[in-house]
């Protein structure tokens, strides 16, 4: 079976990542290695550079992610940004606080979700998918599950939740991550034909 390094810690992510692309064997990221600066300045750029790092060091090929949210309201930002809106070590809740506070009265509400899934090999080679969600933000804290920005954002595939409150098995059917991993996917499996 194919074998490659799985880039994020996070265990929710992980889980879908590892439910989509049932044809590779992930190992986990090793627990000694340093963090990685996301020094790019988009998320695609950002889940390269996590992805070619790791490949680097574990010589063999490595998936990494990278989201973000992007409200039209505030020029497209937090956008690669997203992680640390509201400072350096903020919390999911400051950022977003901040989002709410920068968004108070302000009627186009438009938002969209959008991750980028990079592999990359130790050769060089790299294989990118890319997924997004339009969809609206609240004005209030709307749903306790997920994580990040879920409880202000409601996606216009739903039925007028927010991703806060659905199940992860509902948010998962629709997600921007979801998307990304089946552009991801396909791509990948041109590759393995080839
Ligand atoms: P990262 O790509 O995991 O580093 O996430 C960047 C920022 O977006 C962090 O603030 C996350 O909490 C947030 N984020 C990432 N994925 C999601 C998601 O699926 N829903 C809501 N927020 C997310």
């Amino acid at each position: 079976m194919f074998k490659a390094v799985l880039a994020t810690q996070n265990k929710n992510k992980a889980k879908e990542i590892i439910q989509i692309l049932t044809e590779i064997e992930f190992l986990p990221r090793p627990s000694d290695f340093p963090d990685i600066e996301e020094s790019g300045s988009t998320i695609e750029e950002n889940a390269i550079l996590k992805a070619v790092t790791i490949a680097e060091h574990a010589k063999i090929p490595s998936l990494a992610d990278d989201t973000g949210l992007e409200v039209e309201e505030l020029n497209f930002t937090p956008g690669v940004h997203s992680a640390r809106f509201a400072g350096e070590g903020s919390s999911d809740l400051d950022n977003v606080n901040k989002v709410l506070s920068l968004m108070e009265n302000k009627s186009n509400r438009t938002a969209m979700f959008k991750t980028v899934i990079a592999m990359a090999f130790p050769d060089g080679k790299l294989i990118v998918g890319k997924g997004e969600v339009k969809g609206s933000l609240t004005s209030q804290i709307r749903g306790t599950n997920g994580f990040g920005y879920d409880a202000i954002f409601i996606p216009q595939t739903g039925d007028g939740r927010t991703f806060g409150q659905m199940s992860s098995e509902e948010k998962n059917s629709m997600s921007h991550r979801k998307l990304a991993l089946i552009d991801f996917k396909s791509k990948f499996e041109q590759f393995i034909k080839q």
